[in-house]
């Protein structure tokens, strides 16, 4: 399996996921030319895409989801929730490419198995997802306002996780953003801080998990080497030594890698 986190971030998030014979991507909160910019550098079209999955209405997911779908003829996957939300935002979609799932309940696109399941956010219905294919297991969580057992049972055993670290509690709480809306963000139903997505990173470790990717940062509220020395912090605290389980960072504007999941 191939992932190649293109961009995460607060002002956009896309990621693209390849196995034996399917293309998808997962949320498309750029604009289409950023999207098709990034594929290109990883040397693929949105041609290639069999699917578009999104996770939950907001901008920063759907910006260009109806763009790439009108221009590429692609069916876009979400659940009634986020259709709901995400219809009116997007523009018209052919009948034939709006994909509903049941969130908790896994489908197939072609030979990859895929479980939608529920994350805790101020949004319709927001998902996390977990892909399977050949026995390999790779998830994807941001946009969770707080951890608890149902997502640590969906993205235990991944080979490889990417897992939101959005904030540095104390940046966020000096800074520029106004009351309500920083309390929006450190509300269980908000984002995952550097400190708690460590928290969550430790537990994985004991269920199995040693590769993960940091991403959907703050661009007001953290910044990369900040988010990187917490989670490090924390799982040392925790007595996991850096050799026992690898970090990588994910980018707000340019692809974070290209990674070989086997
Ligand atoms: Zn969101
Ligand atoms: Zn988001």
């Amino acid at each position: 399996m191939l992932f190649c986190p293109l961009f995460s971030g607060s002002s956009g998030n896309s990621s693209y996921i390849e196995t034996g014979d399917t293309c998808i991507l997962v949320d498309a909160g750029l604009t289409g030319k950023a999207i098709e910019s990034a594929l290109r550098q990883i040397g693929k079209s949105p041609a290639d895409l069999n699917a578009i999955l999104i996770t939950h209405e907001h901008t920063d997911h759907i910006n260009a989801a109806g763009v790439l779908s009108r221009r590429y003829d692609l069916p876009i996957y979400a659940n009634a929730g986020t259709w709901r939300g995400m219809l009116p935002l997007i523009g018209n979609i052919k009948q034939k490419n709006i994909r509903v799932f049941e969130t908790n309940r896994d489908f197939y696109i072609k030979d990859v198995n895929i479980l939608p399941f529920k994350t805790p956010h101020d949004s319709n219905e927001s998902v996390g997802y977990a892909f399977f294919h050949n026995g390999i297991k790779l998830s994807l969580m941001t946009d969770i306002g707080h951890m608890n057992e149902q997502l640590l049972s969906a993205v235990e055993n991944s080979d490889l996780l990417l897992i939101e670290s959005n904030h540095d509690v104390e940046l966020l709480q000096a800074g520029p953003y106004p009351y309500q809306l920083k309390r929006r963000i450190l509300s269980d139903n908000g984002h995952l801080s550097n400190e708690n997505a460590g928290k969550a990173l430790a537990k994985l470790y004991t269920r199995g998990v040693r590769h993960a990717l940091l991403g959907h940062l703050s661009h007001e509220n953290n910044f990369e080497q900040l988010a990187m020395e917490t989670v490090r912090g924390v799982l040392r605290e925790n007595d996991i030594p850096d050799s026992e389980f690898s970090l990588a960072m994910t980018h707000r504007d340019r692809i974070g890698g290209l990674f070989e999941i086997e």
